[in-house]
């Protein structure tokens, strides 16, 4: 038997402590010693595991989070597209999916919305100032829309695996931290893990995307 600590040897000891490190053991408990010296995999995992996992923690935590943000920012942007619009108010047939808006430049705007003759040919003339402000207004809300599309299927597919790798892990590290710093990563990791999935999982992101 050998120290979890430091590996001494604790074989034939009288005491039921490691004289090289003070760490306490049971000798009719194998859990607070090491059977055979650990190799070098399992040495480097005791020391920089801890490291390691809050490591992770920490960036998965920046990444859903900036992402919860960014879209529910963009979404308040876009006119408040999501969560996905109340089907039952549809008309039938309608789709519901939620495509790329390609009338986000003025030229594909004036194509589909500008000013047309009696028989719906389109016609070359100046506009208004009222159409002009309609333009800009539609071509804003558009990018918008079409930039939380993207954000919603980059970043917002990412959401998905990393929230349900950061529940675990950091509930993992909230139960066996024994530092005050590791319980308060754990705590911390756990909080952002459950209010981007609920978020997520209320906003329902793919739900509505369509191609
Ligand atoms: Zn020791």
């Amino acid at each position: 038997m050998f120290c979890k600590e430091c590996q001494y040897n604790l074989h034939a000891l009288p005491e039921s402590r490691c004289p090289e490190c003070g760490r306490a053991f049971r000798k009719n408990d194998p859990t607070t010693f090491d059977t055979h010296v650990p190799g070098p995999v399992a040495k480097a995992k005791r020391k920089y595991g801890r490291h390691i996992n809050a490591a992770i923690i920490i960036s998965l935590s920046v990444l859903v989070l900036q992402t919860a943000i960014r879209i529910e920012v963009g979404n308040v942007r876009a006119g408040g597209f999501l969560p996905r619009k109340d089907l039952s108010t549809m008309p039938l047939g309608a789709n519901p999916k939620w495509r790329w808006i390609p009338f986000d430049t003025p030229a594909r705007w004036l194509e589909w919305y500008g000013p047309k003759d009696a028989k719906g040919q389109p016609v070359n003339r100046a506009l208004t100032a009222a159409e002009q402000q309609r333009m800009q207004t539609d071509i804003r809300l558009f990018r918008h829309r079409n930039h939380l599309r993207w954000l919603v299927s980059t970043w917002g597919v990412l959401q998905y695996p990393c929230v349900f790798v950061l529940l675990p892990a950091s509930l993992r590290f909230y139960v066996t931290g024994k530092t005050r710093r590791g319980k308060t990563l754990g705590t911390g990791g756990t909080i952002v893990a459950v209010a981007c999935a609920i978020l997520m999982l209320y906003r329902g992101y793919f739900s509505s995307l369509g191609s």
